[in-house]
């Protein structure tokens, strides 16, 4: 039985960014994006504040913003103005940041949800990567970049990838049209779940090539 109860409405969890470690502060709803205004939360062990080369206490210094670009929501691109706190150590004089991993790869400028929103995208759903981007809010290459590293950090780095899968799909897709010629990257699927019936397919690699000789390798 579903549960028919409700909770308070919540942009914050509605937007998966309590996965992120963020809490949503403000919204601006533009014609062609919305922006969410987000904050940092507190590292739950407690050593947000305090000095991590000589474990004097830290001030509150100054914040910085960072822009990342989340999964679209309500068909539009959804991004996220983050403030992060920098404190400055009363000993050493040591200056840091709010720790926002939880939320995006150091210098990405898309989220964790806006990086695995682009890689189910392409692969499970075959949207092109101008497409991607338009979902996104970004540029071209920095869908691009951020989507060929994820898959290699992903899924190339996770040794378990492989467990419990019987049957695979091959795709080949061009991924880019250059003067030289097309590149393609060949992304292989688990259709395990989808045989049994239980869930959509699952992306296990993208290798850059055709699919013959990367398939091979
Ligand atoms: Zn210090």
């Amino acid at each position: 039985m579903p549960d028919a109860t409700f909770g308070c409405p919540d942009l914050t969890t509605f937007c998966r960014l309590d996965e992120l470690g963020l809490v949503v502060v403000g919204q601006r709803l533009e014609p062609d994006r919305a922006v969410l205004a987000c904050r940092v939360l507190e590292a739950d062990d407690g050593t947000e504040g305090w000095c991590r080369r000589c474990g004097c206490a830290g001030r509150p210094r100054d914040t910085v913003t960072r822009e990342l670009a989340h999964e679209p929501l309500g068909r539009r691109p959804t991004t996220l103005l983050v403030t992060i706190r920098r404190y400055r150590c009363t000993g050493c004089g040591h200056v840091w940041r709010q720790d926002t991993s939880r939320a995006a790869e150091p210098w990405a400028r898309l989220s964790r949800r806006g990086l695995a929103w682009a890689l189910e995208a392409i692969v499970c759903q075959h949207l092109s990567i101008a497409r991607v981007t338009q979902g996104l809010g970004v540029a071209w290459n920095t869908a691009n970049d951020a989507v060929l590293a994820e898959g290699r950090r992903v899924l190339i780095n996770d040794p378990g990838r492989l467990n419990g899968v019987k049957v695979i799909g091959v795709d080949e897709h061009v991924w880019r049209h250059t003067r030289r010629g097309d590149k393609y990257v060949t992304v292989i699927i688990d259709l395990t779940p989808v045989r049994a019936g239980t869930h959509p397919a699952r992306l296990l690699d993208i290798i850059p090539g055709r699919s013959k000789a990367a398939f091979k390798a």
